[in-house]
């Protein structure tokens, strides 16, 4: 198994099978770990606020994934799944979805491709990213700022305000 790589779910809307988004996510598990990728940990299931124009709360989380799939590969396993969980893809960015999988981070630094761009260029901003992160992969370095992400936690939920200097 060649690569390692982080990848973030999220689920706010629930399936007619599998039940609502904390149990869609614990189904996506078991379809993740499968005979080309192998599931090395899990962290949590969190709930957040939406983003955008859905109104419901998301399930989040994040797990750890070695393969030997490259990105653009991963990617289109990782599009089938959410396939499976009857994601409309015609629907609105950020819209209500049964499941979300981003791929945030792999072990060889940087990626682009025309589908594809690692590590996910909003996770920095996203403590629904960085929180159920670091559960799992604490010390892995954004290849970008080169900080861990438990500095990018720290440094996103951390207000610091720089005090002012006296004339
Ligand atoms: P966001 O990317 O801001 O989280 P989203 O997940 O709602 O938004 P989608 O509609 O799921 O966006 O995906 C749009 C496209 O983003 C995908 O078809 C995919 O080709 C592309 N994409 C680019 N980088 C990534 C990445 N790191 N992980 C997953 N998809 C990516
Ligand atoms: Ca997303
Ligand atoms: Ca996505």
């Amino acid at each position: 198994m060649k690569y390692r790589y982080l990848i973030a779910l999220g689920s706010n809307q629930p399936h007619h099978r599998y039940g609502n988004p904390r149990q869609v996510l614990a189904a996506t598990l078991q379809q993740l770990d499968c005979k080309s990728v192998k599931l090395l940990s899990a962290s949590s299931v969190i709930e957040s606020a939406p983003l955008g124009p859905s109104s419901r709360r998301y399930a989040n989380a994040a797990v750890l994934v070695k393969t030997r799939l490259s990105p653009d590969d991963l990617l289109s396993q990782l599009q089938h799944i959410e396939d499976k969980f009857g994601r409309n893809r015609r629907g609105q960015r950020w819209g209500p979805r049964v499941l979300d999988l981003d791929i945030v981070l792999w072990s060889e630094g940087a990626f682009a491709s025309p589908d594809l761009i690692i590590p996910h260029p909003e996770f920095r901003r996203r403590s629904f990213v960085l929180t159920p992160a670091l559960d799992v992969a604490p010390a892995w370095r954004d290849p970008i700022t080169g900080l861990k992400l438990r500095q990018l936690h720290f440094r996103l939920t951390r207000r610091l305000t720089i005090p002012h200097r006296l004339p």
